[in-house]
């Protein structure tokens, strides 16, 4: 319990009730952070899943259903969140969506969701949480950007536009913080087997007419070497490791854990 290295400070993570969020969220509680949940879902399970976090780690929990494609929405949970515990120390912009279509096909309104929910979201919190980080002289922002912020797929135009567009402001974000106690960094994980994914094996599935299994075999062959998927677990461990003192020179980075992807 002592040696917990985020006890008192609070990590607001967006899109927290699942995949990727999720496992950073139960990292960081695991630390010691008290946690502010946010992202849509059934409200029994998200209580399910304040509880369980409250009850393994001993963390102090919060939830806010903002829309994260919605700038007021936001401003409203963030002040919640300062009400709640005073501050936010570390921020993890997480939420995001996808939509799979060549350019020609793609829907406007997918296009303007996925930067709003992918990118400007990011913008907005951190815009709100630079305040008081910069006052206490102490913050962490964690963007979960994606190896589709270094390289592109086909058919993934918004999700890859937003991605480079968030590590661009994760640098900005650094350059204007570089003298201060807050760092921001961007972690770019290759593919994670999360419900975002299950939906593009199901279509793999569907389309190639072959088994669950083999669709997850085939989508990691075509792009991540090591075969494996990157777990939420990994990742939460690499946003504990950019919350800690040993990280605070590591500053404006786009951290890949890809299984190779981005080395090929
Ligand atoms: P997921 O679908 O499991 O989780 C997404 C989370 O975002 C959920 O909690 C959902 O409720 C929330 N969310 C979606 N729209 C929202 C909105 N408008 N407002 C508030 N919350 C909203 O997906 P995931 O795979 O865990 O993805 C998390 C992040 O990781 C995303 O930014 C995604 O682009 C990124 N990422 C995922 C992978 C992967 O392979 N799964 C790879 C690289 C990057």
């Amino acid at each position: 319990m002592q040696n917990k290295s985020l006890k008192g400070k609070t990590a607001l993570v967006t899109g927290s009730t699942s995949g990727i969020g999720l496992g950073i969220a139960r990292a960081l509680a695991a630390e010691g952070a008290n946690i502010v949940f946010n992202g849509f879902g059934d409200a029994a399970e998200i209580a399910a899943l304040q509880a369980a976090v409250a009850t393994e780690f001993g963390a102090k929990t919060f939830y806010h259903g903002a829309d994260m494609s919605k700038p007021e929405q936001i401003a409203d949970m963030m002040a919640a969140a300062a009400r709640e515990f005073g501050r936010v120390d570390i921020l993890v912009n997480n939420a995001g969506i996808q939509h799979v279509a060549n350019i020609e096909d793609f829907p406007i309104e997918k296009w303007d969701a996925i930067i709003a929910i992918n990118l400007s979201s990011a913008f907005h919190t951190t815009r709100l949480a630079l305040p008081a980080m910069k006052a206490a002289n102490w913050g962490r922002i964690i963007n979960i950007a994606s190896v589709h912020g270094l390289v592109a797929s086909t058919q993934k135009s918004a999700y890859v536009a937003a991605k480079h567009g968030i590590i661009g402001f994760t640098k900005v974000t650094a350059l204007e913080t570089a003298q201060t106690g807050v760092t921001c960094n961007a972690i770019c994980p290759g593919w994670v087997l999360t419900p975002l994914v299950q939906k593009q094996v199901d279509t793999r599935a569907a389309t190639g007419g072959i088994s669950n299994e083999e669709a997850k075999k085939d989508l990691l062959a075509e792009k991540q070497p090591s075969g494996e998927f990157v777990t939420p677990e990994q990742l939460g461990a690499l946003a504990v490791f950019m919350c800690s003192e040993t990280a605070s020179q590591v500053r404006g980075v786009a951290w890949n854990m890809d299984g190779g992807w981005v080395a090929q």
